[in-house]
């Protein structure tokens, strides 16, 4: 694998909170960074050398970057895959146009992940056709593309709320949520951490280092992790979300990239997400990640002022992304040492 060493040029496509990290991470390293994204406000932009205002479909735009750049990463999934599979085949992009394509389709992600023996939820895809699908109990009927933080989402319980081009997927009762955040460098797959994920209007609220499932279902989450990176032609940070119900473990969803959860990383383990992103993707060497306890919390734009306060109080590690506060936007993110829980609701 090809070899980017610090000094040349890291673009990235995306220049919301996870392409900011990134970039901080690699400018440590002494990486150049370009920087694609529509928004000329894009919180990424004060980490860029080279900033590209472009839509995320602008073939010029990409080129551009392309051109630049010594590596080309995103951070954002929802781009054009086919164009990125064509750009694949002339600049050095190593996070596989195919496995996005894979991860930005509801259905067809299931079905990969169950042509690798993984379990999943029971589904049905509907197509333009909503007669005579048959709803037995309750299904969150899902958009199958576009889909995150439960946008495109709802619960329903009958036939006649069956919407076209959906996937219907049983509601499974959820003992606990847990994500894998691991890598595949030049040597192998590797894992930067599980965290266990508790979420608030489907938002990602608080996560915690080390999980309270069972030896076992981490190692379950973790077999099937590696199904999914030693199938894929990718190299870089991939987290995989999984419920567990009823004691087993169930794939909901993969992001071919860095994750909310992962942030975590940032004090738990000895090297983050993000930096073991960009040594992968440079063709460099992670090595062993550890782990210590830690507690994550997101902060949502109406909760600044109290988590302003906070840090006065006590020590911890807030990330704030320069993000304008916005009710229900994620703004930042703070952890703390050990597994703590904090009094709500946050009143600053
Ligand atoms: P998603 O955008 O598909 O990850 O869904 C957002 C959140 O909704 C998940 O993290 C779960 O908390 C919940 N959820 C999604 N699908 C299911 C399901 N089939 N059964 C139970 N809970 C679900």
């Amino acid at each position: 694998m090809k070899i980017i060493l610090p000094g040349q040029t890291i673009g990235i496509i995306g220049g919301g909170q996870l392409g900011r990290m990134l970039a901080m991470s690699a400018k440590e390293m002494g990486y150049k960074i370009a920087i694609l994204d529509p928004s000329k406000d894009a919180c990424a932009r004060h980490f860029a050398d080279t900033f590209i205002h472009a839509d995320f479909d602008n073939r010029n735009g990409l080129e551009r970057l392309c051109h630049i750049s010594d590596v080309v990463t995103f951070e954002f999934e929802n781009i054009d895959s086919d164009l990125l599979a064509e750009l694949e085949k002339d600049y050095h992009i190593v996070q596989s146009a195919s496995l996005l394509k894979t991860a930005q389709h509801r259905l067809l992600e299931k079905e990969f992940a169950r042509s690798l023996g993984i379990e999943t939820v029971d589904y049905q895809y509907v197509d333009e056709d909503t007669t005579g699908v048959q709803v037995d109990g309750t299904y969150l009927m899902k958009t199958v593309r576009f889909g995150y933080d439960g946008k495109g989402q709802s619960r329903i319980t009958e036939a006649s709320q069956v919407q076209p081009y959906t996937l219907l997927e049983r509601l499974v009762p959820l003992d606990k949520e847990i994500s894998v955040v691991a890598y595949k460098d030049r040597t192998g797959i590797g894992i930067v951490a599980v965290v266990e994920n508790e979420h608030r209007n489907n938002i990602l609220y608080r996560s915690i280092v080390p999980t309270t499932a069972s030896p076992e279902q981490e190692a379950q989450a973790i077999d099937y992790t590696r199904r999914i990176l030693e199938a894929a032609d990718y190299y870089g940070v991939l987290t995989v979300e999984f419920f567990i119900s009823q004691g087993r473990v169930i794939f909901n969803e993969m992001a071919p990239r860095v994750h909310n959860s992962g942030h975590i990383t940032m004090q738990s383990a000895n090297k983050s997400q993000f930096r073991a992103h960009i040594e992968a993707i440079c063709g460099l060497e992670v090595g062993p990640i550890h782990n210590q306890a830690t507690t994550l919390y997101n902060i949502l734009g109406q909760d600044l002022s109290y988590f302003l306060k906070l840090i006065q109080e006590r020590p911890v590690h807030l990330h704030l992304y320069e993000k304008e506060p916005r009710q229900d936007r994620k703004i930042g993110h703070i952890n703390f040492p050990g597994h703590i829980r904090l009094e709500e609701p946050f009143i600053g």
